[in-house]
């Protein structure tokens, strides 16, 4: 996810692994030596690592690696490298080290492998983020208004309330900037990103209008629940 510099000849080294989650580790040498981790230290790269945990500390100590796919495509353009930024970014907020998630592990790595292909990059931030945003607890509540109560049935219009994190119908909120309305078919298809499979996600082909009602509504979600604005979201504008 990132490295730094650290020491003379070392890496310090962010990953997020498969049972364990976020974790931070020492790969001695590596700057000097690129032999025992040829290539599977740079960013946005799915590797096999060998690490252990030294005891009584915080940081892992890396042995070795082996690169498993470096997803190319993700550097071929500036977009797909600021939205691979974007989704580490979200990652690293959502969930802090050591909380281990195989969803949210197999979430990075299909979005990776979709960006790489250069394929659906307009619906890809918006998948990644409801997923992501589920996944780390704060699902968008669809079935009834946040204010009075009543379930949504699914027809008519519906504005989101960002401090409730939910829909609201148009008696308790009005559409505005600070509360994006939805159509039908936006809430219907922001159900379904939050609920089906990463597979079932192929055929999913939401039209410009859902895509652009929908982008605003995590625009405010995320903000208001990770309580900041993202660094790398800038370059996305
Ligand atoms: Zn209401």
């Amino acid at each position: 996810m990132r490295t730094w510099e650290f020491g003379e000849t070392d890496l310090l080294v962010s990953f997020f692994t498969f049972d364990r989650g976020r974790l931070k580790g020492v790969a001695k040498g590596a700057r000097k030596s690129r032999r025992r981790f040829a290539n599977c230290l740079d960013l946005f790269s799915l590797v096999k690592l060998e690490y252990e945990l030294k005891r009584g500390r915080e940081l892992y100590f890396l042995h070795s690696g082996k690169l498993v796919h470096a997803f190319p495509g993700i550097r071929s353009d500036f977009l797909s490298l600021s939205l691979a930024s974007y989704m580490i970014e979200l990652t690293e907020i959502l969930f802090p080290l050591g909380v281990a998630d195989k969803e949210m592990f197999a979430l990075l790595k299909n979005a990776f492998l979709v960006l790489n292909e250069g394929k659906r990059n307009g619906v890809l931030r918006i998948l990644f983020e409801a997923k992501a945003m589920a996944l780390g607890g704060y699902r968008i509540s669809l079935d009834k208004c946040s204010g009075c109560g009543r379930p949504y049935a699914g027809e008519g219009r519906a504005a989101f309330n960002q401090s409730k994190g939910g829909l609201a119908c148009l008696k308790c909120e009005q559409e505005s900037k600070i509360s994006p309305g939805l159509s039908p078919d936006s809430v219907k298809a922001l159900r379904i990103i939050q609920s089906a499979p990463w597979d079932k996600m192929e055929a999913f082909d939401p039209n410009d209008e859902i895509i652009r009602e929908i982008k605003p509504v995590l625009k405010l979600h995320i903000e208001y629940r990770t309580g900041q604005r993202l660094k790398t979201a800038g370059y996305l504008e």
